[in-house]
């Protein structure tokens, strides 16, 4: 289809969640005085290269933009501590939703706009220059392919990640189950079920997102330094449903599997003149608990924004500073085994409004909110962890 090299407006490189709503965006907008913008999405073709389904869970003030592919929605959460106490509470006025990836591209891709073009390919390489930049890649056929376009938004999964002072993986196997007979209560799902066995720096945590009386999706997590073995997750997850919730025996219908890093490195969200990071790639990440969805749509609704007024597209970063800076210390505290990760998330919401934890985690809180929240953490730990931090800012550099 595109032999040779092809001149666009936009290249999205990845059509995964913030490929996926950038050219969802771009269809509906488009440069200055709504002129379209010649749009090329590049996605590889099945294989190594292409990320595997998914599930995106997130929560929201009742209803928005994708309610048409939301196929589970929680109004009651609850969280449950190392010694079996329940926290359950109204998510009001949030409310809990889950995407399935493949949901989420259908519904995408049936409205693309005739000047957003699809390719399969590769991308092998992406050139910056001071007008354009050149996109090279691979087909499905193996032919080489190039696109030129003005500006590109690379959204490839960060490999190797940048550095930073601390980092961990929020890792994770989750097995989409059937019981015999009803276990689970539809309306109300588990963020963090805390009676799983603990690591000893970190924290561990089993939840059950049911979409029927005898379906859930079930995870087993970590925030730790290292993913599992397949083994591993088996364990954890065998021993989550058969001693922790007492399921019996299940039917495994879809597994899922990821790894979603968890660190106070700066994601780069410039990589040259014409060429920018999107996605977990450009820091859409929320560090202290893994979720982006949220992040990637604000993101990509400001990229568009921005091309909509003939500006120069720089992604923003989709969390306040202050955020980044009071993830840092919590997973700072949680690596070196400071504080209990266990206790810490099980004070977190025992002491809280379900509503105002997960608005701060959202970014919308106010500060005297999240001083509030902050003073029911372990403070001390809490403030010698901030105290290293700035150590680690100020002292000069060793180079
Ligand atoms: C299993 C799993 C579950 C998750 N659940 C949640 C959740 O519930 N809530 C939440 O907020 N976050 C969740 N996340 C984190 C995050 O939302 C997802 O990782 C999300 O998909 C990130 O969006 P992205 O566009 O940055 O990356 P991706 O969605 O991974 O998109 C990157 C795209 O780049 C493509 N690509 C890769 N290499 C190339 C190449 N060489 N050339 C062209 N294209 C390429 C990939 O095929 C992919 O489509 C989850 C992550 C995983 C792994």
């Amino acid at each position: 289809m595109l032999g040779g090299m092809v001149d666009v407006d936009v290249a999205i490189v990845g059509a995964g969640a913030a490929g996926l709503s950038l050219a969802h965006r771009l269809s509906r907008g488009g440069g200055p005085g709504g002129r379209p913008l010649e749009t090329v999405l590049l996605e590889p073709p099945e294989g190594p290269a292409r990320s595997p389904v998914r599930t995106w869970c997130f929560w929201e003030r009742e209803a928005g933009e994708w309610d048409a592919v939301v196929s589970a929605r929680w109004e009651r959460l609850s969280v449950i501590g190392p010694e079996g106490e329940v926290y359950e509470a109204p998510a009001a006025p949030l409310v809990y939703k889950m995407i399935r990836s493949p949901d989420y591209e259908r519904f995408v891709r049936t409205g693309l706009a005739e000047t957003v073009r699809e390719v399969t390919a590769t991308v092998t390489e992406i050139l910056d220059g001071p007008r354009r930049a050149v996109v090279r890649g691979v087909d499905g056929a193996g032919r080489d392919l190039q696109v030129r376009a003005t500006w590109v938004f690379d959204s490839r999964p960060p490999r190797p990640l940048p550095r930073g002072t601390t980092t961990l993986l929020q890792h994770f196997r989750g097995w989409f189950v059937r019981t015999r007979s009803d276990a689970f209560v539809p309306e109300a799902a588990s963020l963090m079920d805390l009676r799983t066995p603990q690591p000893r720096n970190g924290v561990s945590f089993g939840y059950v997102l049911p979409v029927s009386k005898r379906e859930a999706l079930v995870e087993y997590t970590e925030f730790t330094r290292e993913v599992l073995d397949d083994a591993g997750y088996r364990r954890a997850l065998e021993h989550y449903i058969g001693e922790v919730l007492g399921l019996g025996e299940v039917e495994v219908t879809a597994v899922e599997q990821g790894a979603i890093p968890m660190t106070d490195a700066r994601f780069p969200r410039r990589s040259g003149r014409r060429v920018f990071r999107i996605g977990t790639a450009g820091g859409a990440t929320r560090p202290s608990t893994g979720y982006t969805f949220s992040g990637v749509q604000r993101q990509t609704a400001a990229v568009a924004r921005a091309l909509a007024r003939g500006r120069t597209p720089v992604p923003p970063c989709p969390h306040r500073r202050r955020h980044l800076e009071m993830d840092a210390v919590m997973l700072r505290a949680l690596d070196t085994g400071r504080v209990d990760g266990a206790d810490f998330f099980a004070r977190l919401f025992r002491r809280n409004r379900l509503a105002d934890v997960l608005g701060f985690l959202d970014g919308g809180s106010s500060l005297g909110r999240e001083l509030r929240l902050g003073a029911t953490t372990p403070v001390a730990p809490m403030a010698a962890t901030a105290v290293e931090r700035l150590w680690f800012a100020l002292r000069p550099s060793r180079s």
